[in-house]
């Protein structure tokens, strides 16, 4: 299954229009909205979470370009404040891939962000807040 948070932007003609419902029939997507704003010179926003088989994912994409949407992709990205960081390793015990460890016998928390899935546990789990979420965006259409 795959999964990817796209922000869609709709022309004024298409607002009304059931072009998500489409998605989902013509192509055997799933979604989940995040966020619908319909703009004063009534264009619309749409931020979701599309998810279904990667061939079918294209295709949709495809469609949407076909009706002038315009769709561009939100990457999530983990960072940590270095200067809010204190070492304290509570992130360590709950990082699911090994990119927050220990380096001993500095005890010093590393974080490998080429090994971060960004899950985001352990932006929950820090008590100074070091960890930040960061949403980038790239245009696909
Ligand atoms: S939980 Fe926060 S303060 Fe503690 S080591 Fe991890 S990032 Fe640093
Ligand atoms: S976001 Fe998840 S994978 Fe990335 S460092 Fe934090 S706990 Fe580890």
């Amino acid at each position: 299954m795959y999964s990817k948070v796209l922000s869609l932007r709709f022309p004024k003609k298409l607002v009304n229009e059931p072009v998500v419902s489409n998605l989902v029939q013509k192509f055997d997507l799933s979604f989940n909205i995040l966020k619908a704003t319909i703009y004063p010179r009534k264009e619309g926003l749409l931020v979701l979470e599309l998810r279904g088989q990667r061939k079918n994912f294209q295709k949709g994409l495809r469609y949407l370009k076909s009706l002038g949407v315009k769709v561009e992709s939100i990457g999530q990205d983990i960072k940590r404040d270095e200067e809010l960081c204190f070492h304290c390793g509570a992130c360590t015990a709950v990082c699911p891939t090994g990119a927050l460890y220990i380096k001993r016998p500095e005890m010093e928390v590393i974080f490998d962000h080429e090994k971060c899935s960004a899950c985001e546990v352990c932006v929950i789990a820090c008590p100074a807040h070091a960890m930040t979420v960061r949403f980038n965006r790239s245009l696909l259409y």
